[in-house]
């Protein structure tokens, strides 16, 4: 997939790593589903609505897709991440329907869940990362556990206990609010598609 922020924008560079990093969180559902996908291309739309568009492959070349990455108030500011992701993954879903039908739809909630699987599995930078702290972090206790006696063994796992919930209470926190940008980005698509029947 050929990455293209546009050109003599300022901060050009954070531009094609958002990109890279869009392709890097993708990649595993677009091997799987085997979608031909030649460019991811940046965009800055006058219309603030246009998230994205998306160019239907033809039999030789893949398909473009078009990507806002900015703020459309501050050309410098770049959008959230889980905003970049619901619109790749918006445009990437019009390689089935061109429309926002019901089939648009359906498929929509089911690309969303086999992403989050694998996201969930492995290809996913910021998250390896995130395990690797983890992991890094894990073998530090495991050393100074050694030192300790029974009894401290014992109060470590109830801590542990504890920050898992605390875990799985903030999982829950970031679940909500991805909900909520996505009813924000439907609300701006539902605008969108009335400005264009007009
Ligand atoms: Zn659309």
């Amino acid at each position: 997939m050929h990455l293209v922020p546009i050109k003599g924008l300022a901060r050009g560079g954070e531009a094609k790593r958002l990109m890279e990093e869009l392709a890097v969180h993708f990649k595993m559902l677009i091997r799987a589903r085997q979608l031909r996908i030649n460019t991811l291309k940046e965009i800055y739309p006058d219309n603030k609505n246009v998230m994205g568009m998306y160019k239907p492959a033809s039999e030789r070349i893949g398909a473009y897709i078009f990507i806002r990455l900015r703020s459309s108030v501050n050309k410098k500011q770049f959008l959230d991440r889980d905003t970049l992701r619901e619109t790749m993954l918006h445009e990437m879903c019009h390689a089935y329907n061109l429309d926002h039908g019901d089939s648009y739809r359906r498929n929509l909630s089911r690309m969303r869940f086999e992403l989050e699987v694998y996201c969930n599995c492995s290809g996913d930078g910021e998250k390896s990362k995130k395990d690797e702290a983890d992991k890094k972090d894990d073998e530090k206790d495991k050393k100074k556990d050694k030192k300790k006696d029974d009894k401290d063994k014992k109060d470590d796992k109830k801590d542990d206990k504890k920050d898992k919930k605390k875990d799985d209470k903030k999982g829950k926190r970031e679940d909500k609010k991805g909900k909520r940008d996505d009813k924000k980005y439907m609300k701006n698509k539902k605008k969108d598609d009335k400005t264009d029947k007009k």
